[in-house]
Parts: C-alpha cells; structure tokens; sequence
C-alpha cells in the first residue's frame, strides 16, 4: 500500500486539508499504540495493563523490539465476513449515512433538515449537513442507542473469551455513578473485577456557541489529545473511587471517535480479550489442547483481529446511527408551528 502511486499522491496532498475530506483523512490512517506502556501513571498514553500483557518475547537472547498494537478502522471495516454472530442489520441507508460521514460529505438523511435550516431541539443551533451538531447536541437522543451498541458489543466480547459480564445493575461508586460494562474475574489491572466505561466522540466541534461558534465544523482536536483528553476525564471521575477499599475493581475508559479512531488503553484491553480467548479455544479442546507457541500465537492473532473487526463494525453503525435518528432530536414542542408544518419529502 505504502508503495501505490495513487496512495503516495494522496498522502503528499493531505497536509493542505483543503475539504472535510481532507481533514478526517489522516484520521483514518493506521494508529499505533505501544502494547506495554512505559509513560508515568496518569500521563498520556499511560497504561494499567503493562503487567498483565501478553508476552511476546522471543527465544531465550534474542532481542526484541517493543511492540505496538495496530489499528485501522479501514481494514477491519473490509472484513465483513467476521461477525460477532448478532450484529445489527447495516441498512442500505445506514451505510450511506457512515460512508458520507467517512468521506466528509453531506449526510443523505439530514441534507434536507441543513438546507431548510431546522432547528434543534435544544433551540441552540440548526441543523447541518455533515451531523456535526447531532454529534455534539447533548439534547440528541439518538446518542444513547448508539452507545448502546458499542456497550453489547464490548461485552459480547468478553463473554466469548469467557468471563461473565454485567451490563446492568454495574457496581456503582460511592458517588452512585457507574461505568457501562462489568467483566468478572478477568484478573487485570491490580484486581479481580473490571469496569469499563464507553465514550463515543465526535471529530468535530457542533456545539460551539458565542464567540466559539466559528469552531463548528472544524476538528477539535490536535494528534490524540482528544482520545486522550477523554480517557483522562473518565479516570479522574472514576479510577480511584472504583479502586477504593470497598470496591476494589479496575477501572479503564473505553474511547472511541465518530472517525474510527481508538484509545490505547481500550485497544489493550481487546488484545488481553483476544489471549483469554485463546487460551479458551485450547482448554476446550482437552487433552489434545496444547498447542505449539506458533500455533497459540496465530489463534490468538486471528481473534485479536476478529474483536478488531468487531468493534470497527460497531462503531460504524453506531456512527451512522446516530445520525439516522436525527428526527429525535427535532422532537418538536407542541406550539412549534415550524416544525408542525415540516414535511421531510417536499424537501428533498
Ligand atoms: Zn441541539
């Protein structure tokens, strides 16, 4: 791929981020993420899973380099023959509105909501065309299934690596906040139990007002500071609490963008998945289960790369979802004459 000439062109061209097209590109590009962080605790790109990942050593002297774990949304996106076994339907509609979103281009569902300038339900902004406030309206709706999407997935996950997991009733802190997913006796992270909490951000800014509001529309953020930003605050609000005496669980944020891309700690966590998972496959072969560290190796590699596949799918959809479910974030109020009259087909 690096060696393609139209690859090359394109690559050379990006920096001019001339069009959305051009800006959202280099996010889609293959992230690395060290697979044992060595950055202080509580910096950027710190990591609670150093001890317990997989071991990749080679032989006995050899040298080995530091390894990263790759992501590209892209890729994993291709792969369509790998599914969890229950996926949600990925309508024709629903992936045109996750295409155009990928390329930078006008959402087919809310076009017609942008050119007629309708208003939001939270009477803040209108309307625009490549979902921008949909995205970042906190009155949207459509958020929540979204999450919810990618919530199920995670713990579908973790359920066929073999733990059992919690969805509902998460323990809670002191404060009576929860994390989304529960995974039991997964054993990382300093103790038994895990909480997870998932975010779902968007590129862009949409909900800018005042003398921000020239920031809709444009990226909100420089490299990953906004994964990392995200990961922080969701440390802070839950880490320590979820670590106190009383609980003892560990605690890792599970951050994702609406462009495909991927917090450290969270891409980790589906390699720990992936080797537990493994390890499974073999147990439930018996006697006959053990495998060369080849063969270990390779299985564990082809399920790091279906829980990869997996989420990008779910991603996907829940980037596309929540653009689909526009129309709750337009729940009129009754007196709203405006939105009374709206009739969608005369507008395409
Ligand atoms: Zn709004």
């Amino acid at each position: 791929m690096n060696h393609w000439p139209d690859h090359q062109r394109i690559r050379k061209y990006s920096g001019y981020a001339e069009t959305r097209g051009d800006r959202l590109r280099p996010l889609h590009c293959t992230m690395k993420h060290p697979a044992v962080s060595t950055a202080p605790a509580d910096t950027a790109g710190s990591s609670i899973l150093a001890a317990d990942m997989v071991d990749d050593a080679g032989d006995e002297g050899e040298e080995t380099k530091p390894r990263d774990l790759k992501w590209t949304d892209s890729a994993f996106l291709s792969n369509t023959l790998v599914t969890s076994g229950k996926d949600a339907v990925f309508s024709a509609d629903h992936y045109s509105s996750f295409m155009s979103q990928f390329l930078g281009e006008p959402i087919p569902a809310i076009a017609p909501l942008a050119r007629a300038r309708v208003m939001c339900a939270c009477q803040l902004h209108t309307i625009d065309a490549h979902g921008d406030h949909i995205h970042t309206c906190p009155k949207h709706s459509g958020a929540k299934p979204a999450h919810e999407l990618v919530v199920a997935a995670v713990a579908d996950l973790a359920r066929a690596a073999g733990f059992s997991t919690r969805t509902r009733n998460v323990t809670a802190t002191r404060v009576r906040q929860r994390g989304d997913i529960e995974i039991l006796r997964l054993n990382v992270g300093g103790h038994a139990d895990m909480v997870i909490d998932v975010t779902i951000l968007h590129e862009m800014s949409g909900n800018c007002n005042g003398i921000n509001v020239g920031l809709n529309g444009q990226l909100r953020g420089q490299g990953e500071s906004l994964l990392e930003d995200a990961a922080k605050a969701k440390n802070k609000k839950y880490r320590e609490t979820y670590a106190s005496n009383g609980i003892q669980k560990a605690f890792i944020p599970a951050v994702l963008t609406t462009a495909g891309r991927i917090h450290g700690e969270f891409l980790r966590l589906l390699c720990i998945l992936a080797d537990r998972e493994t390890r499974k496959n073999f147990e439930n072969l018996g006697p006959a289960g053990s495998p060369s560290a080849e063969a270990f190796k390779w299985k564990r590699a082809f399920n790091f790369n279906k829980n990869r596949a997996i989420l990008a799918r779910t991603l996907a959809q829940a980037t596309a979802l929540r653009a689909q479910l526009v129309m709750t974030a337009l729940r009129p109020r009754r007196d709203d004459p405006h939105l009374r009259n709206l009739n969608l087909a005369s507008l395409h």
